[in-house]
């Protein structure tokens, strides 16, 4: 049976996102509660000019409040033709209330014509407790396609086709493809590795 060394709140209401989270940090024996989980978590405003930042501010609010390790991420895509646009802009590039499918009718529009298709996911995770905070980045590449293809995923994985994969869209792969090789998966191995050692020492 698994014991739990520690509880880490994880700065996130998606549950998409707390069922992806949790299982890439089962390895670890860390009892893990969500945002939804704490009565007035706050409502955190994604203002800050950088990925680091925001992730940081959401980590530092829920910390501040539960006085529990917190875990944040926030992830961006970066176009090279666009001068690494939308970037930290992600989630509002076609405007504050925009979903997913208007930011990917925007990006696609923008690219029309392009040569350079390069891209990256960027996500910088933010940990937070009592000590410290510390940062780890994941990035991972590819190329914006000319058209949607696929139909799992969110956000932009539908015309995100990776360089570390058989030319299959995020949209076209698995979880376990996709976590294997993604921004975020990344950036939470270099976390899991950090908490190993941690509850090693
Ligand atoms: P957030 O930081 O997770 O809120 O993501 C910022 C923006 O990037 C949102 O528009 C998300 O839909 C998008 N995004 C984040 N992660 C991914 C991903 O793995 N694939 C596709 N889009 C993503």
């Amino acid at each position: 049976m698994k014991t739990f060394d520690q509880t880490i709140v994880l700065a996130t209401r998606n549950a998409g996102k707390v069922v992806e989270l949790s299982h890439m940090l089962a390895a670890l024996p860390v009892l893990l509660i969500s945002a939804a989980d704490i009565e007035k978590a706050p409502e955190v405003v994604e203002d800050a000019d950088t990925l680091q930042g925001n992730a940081e501010k959401k980590a530092r609010a829920l910390f501040d409040l539960t006085g529990l390790p917190a875990l944040a991420d926030d992830t961006g895509l970066e176009v090279n033709a666009l001068d690494g646009a939308p970037g930290v802009q992600s989630a509002r590039y076609a405007g504050e209330q925009a979903d997913d499918a208007a930011n990917r009718t925007k990006l696609l529009l923008a690219m029309a014509g392009r040569e350079d298709r390069s891209a990256l996911f960027r996500t910088v995770l933010a940990y937070m407790d009592d000590e410290d905070v510390h940062y780890f980045d994941g990035v991972c590449e590819g190329v914006i396609t000319a058209e949607e293809r696929g139909d799992g995923g969110f956000g932009y994985d539908r015309i995100f086709q990776p360089t570390d994969a058989d030319g299959s869209t995020f949209a076209e792969m698995n979880k376990e493809e996709k976590n294997r090789i993604s921004h975020r998966g990344r950036a939470l191995a270099q976390f899991v590795r950090f908490m190993e050692e941690r509850i090693m020492r």
